[in-house]
């Protein structure tokens, strides 16, 4: 979907929903459909046990605030359109297993929990936005339009792999593992947008930067940035929960 959730998982189930694939659906495709998504009037369906899941700013995943809902439904021509354009010659279940979506291979549930409860005893205040130089700036919009435009491929993500993840497999099982574990990130850049169109222009309609330059610094050093925006996302939905609890 544009643009991925960061560490998404379903309220349900808990299957990792990283991306829910809602430019497939005919709502996501208008500004009708996508005030309707964020009123929570069109939900979508988790894709492993198939109820249904809203979609709320800043970027999450919860259960369905409203009663009566309508599920959007993934199209499956928009679905082959997609692999034709952004993976051509390779199945959905290739992109799956490349991703590393695996529900049983769910790691770290525990540990989330732990550290949600930590959160929770902090004061709630405004996380502050994650400062990114403009390097950073530049060479996070590089990556998180070719994640949505080109299936993860081009010289931003040739450059990630480079520096940050050397070892990653370069086709098959877990090759796009590596995209996916930075859309904390990546997702840093829209964190403050509050509409989908607006999201969907910058990551999906927005030119790419076909001239990318690393940041600079040394992979560890990506990594704890990486490490730094998966706190701030955390902080950000304990505050956004705890604000809807309160209403
Ligand atoms: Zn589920």
């Amino acid at each position: 979907m544009a643009p991925q959730i960061p560490d998404g998982e379903c309220p349900h189930c808990q299957g990792p929903v990283i991306d829910l694939f809602a430019e497939w659906t005919d709502e996501y495709a208008t500004s009708a459909g996508k005030a309707a998504i964020l009123a929570g009037d069109v939900v979508f369906d988790c894709y492993y046990c198939e109820r249904p899941i809203q979609l709320v700013l800043p970027l999450g995943l919860v259960m369905p605030q409203k009663s009566v809902v309508h599920v959007a439904k993934r199209k499956k021509s928009k679905c082959e359109e997609w692999l034709r354009n952004q993976h051509p010659g390779q199945s959905l279940s290739d992109i799956v297993t490349a991703a590393g979506w695996q529900h049983a291979g769910k790691i770290g549930r525990r540990e989330r929990c732990i550290v949600m409860a930590k959160i929770r005893r902090l004061p709630l205040r405004e996380p502050h936005p994650m400062k990114l130089t403009s390097q950073e700036t530049r060479f996070l919009t590089a990556l998180i339009r070719e994640q949505n435009q080109t299936g993860c491929r081009g010289p931003a993500h040739d450059l990630l792999r480079k520096h940050a993840y050397p070892d990653a497999p370069v086709t098959g099982r877990n090759s796009l593992s590596f995209a996916y574990e930075v859309v904390p990130l990546t997702t840093s850049l829209v964190a403050d947008f509050d509409d989908l169109g607006a999201i969907d222009d910058f990551v999906r309609c927005a030119p790419l930067i076909t001239d990318a330059e690393w940041p600079g610094s040394s992979g560890e050093e990506f990594h704890g940035r990486l490490d730094e925006a998966r706190r701030q996302w955390e902080a950000r939905r304990a505050i956004s929960k705890s604000a809807t609890a309160a209403l």
